[in-house]
């Protein structure tokens, strides 16, 4: 995972230039009228991205009564919604642009609201509210923001994600197909508590755990097939060396506990891994 970099022009002018294009009078009407509620309660969102609270905020009571009327706003298939898609995707480095950050698994192919639109509705088209999220993980994520007042998953537009390994791979020989996959979350490296247990959080709630496993069972042929290529020319030690390399390349470009890093890093030194392979 990857922070992502967010919008950079003010999050109300876009408010008001999706507004604007609404062809509904009566709609726009509504939204004209409500607008110093909307921009209060923006304020309050941008107060609460600096100290990076956003689960402290209220819903402002005046914007979920004409909730329908926001709602509106919203539509991923929209000339607006899909320009800011554009605009989002291109201030984000080529190697992790297309990709959902949530997951960090597949292309992203809607926008998560972080804080949902049935209770912040004021919000549904706040620009940096809008996070690019495959329909897997916004599925997933649902409503389940806040529980007890933590919030349950990463806001990669504002958290501070660790460099120390939180995730790492147990590798099992599994009699059908050689080897298996188990991904763990542990707090080796005594990452902050509160973030540990958010990242945590943030896997369960996105099944993420599961879904690394299954995707690594499917690229298992693939580093098979590279190591063997790598033994016509190399010993053993060179071949598994090179998946290590893969895996500084990999974390340097997609992060430090991407999914890819940390399972290429255990089969370069993994002793089950290691006489898989021998047996080619
Ligand atoms: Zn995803």
């Amino acid at each position: 995972m990857r922070n992502l970099v967010r919008f950079d022009s003010p999050p109300i002018e876009f408010h008001d230039a999706v507004v604007s294009r609404k062809q509904d009078e009566a709609l726009r009407q509504i939204l004209t009228n409500i607008r110093p509620s909307v921009e209060e309660a923006f304020n309050n969102y941008s107060v609460n991205s600096l100290v990076n609270s956003l689960e402290t905020l209220a819903p402002n009571a005046e914007c979920y009564a004409q909730r329908n009327s926001f709602l509106e706003l919203y539509s991923y298939g929209s000339k607006m919604i899909s320009e800011f898609k554009n605009v989002i995707q291109n201030l984000q480095s080529l190697s992790i642009r297309y990709i959902c950050q949530y997951c960090t698994l597949t292309q992203h192919t809607s926008f998560d609201h972080i804080l949902p639109g049935s209770v912040f509705p004021e919000f549904v088209v706040h620009p940096w509210n809008l996070f690019p999220s495959c329909e897997h993980c916004n599925g997933k994520k649902s409503i389940a923001w806040v529980n007890g007042g933590m919030r349950q998953t990463l806001n990669l537009y504002l958290d501070i994600l660790p460099e120390e390994q939180y995730l790492f791979v147990n590798i099992i020989p599994d009699p059908t197909a050689g080897l298996d996959f188990e991904y763990y979350l542990q707090n080796a490296n005594h990452i902050d508590n509160n973030m540990f247990n958010l990242i945590a959080s943030h896997y369960v709630r996105l099944d993420l755990l599961n879904r690394l496993k299954k995707e690594s069972i499917g690229i298992f042929t693939e580093i098979i097939t590279s190591v063997r290529a790598n033994l016509i020319s190399m010993s053993l030690p060179d071949a598994l060396a090179t998946l290590a390399i893969s895996a500084e390349d990999f974390k340097r470009t997609r992060g430090d506990n991407y999914w890819k890093a940390v399972l290429l890093d255990t089969l370069s030194t993994n002793i089950e891994f290691s006489n898989f392979v021998s047996q080619f």
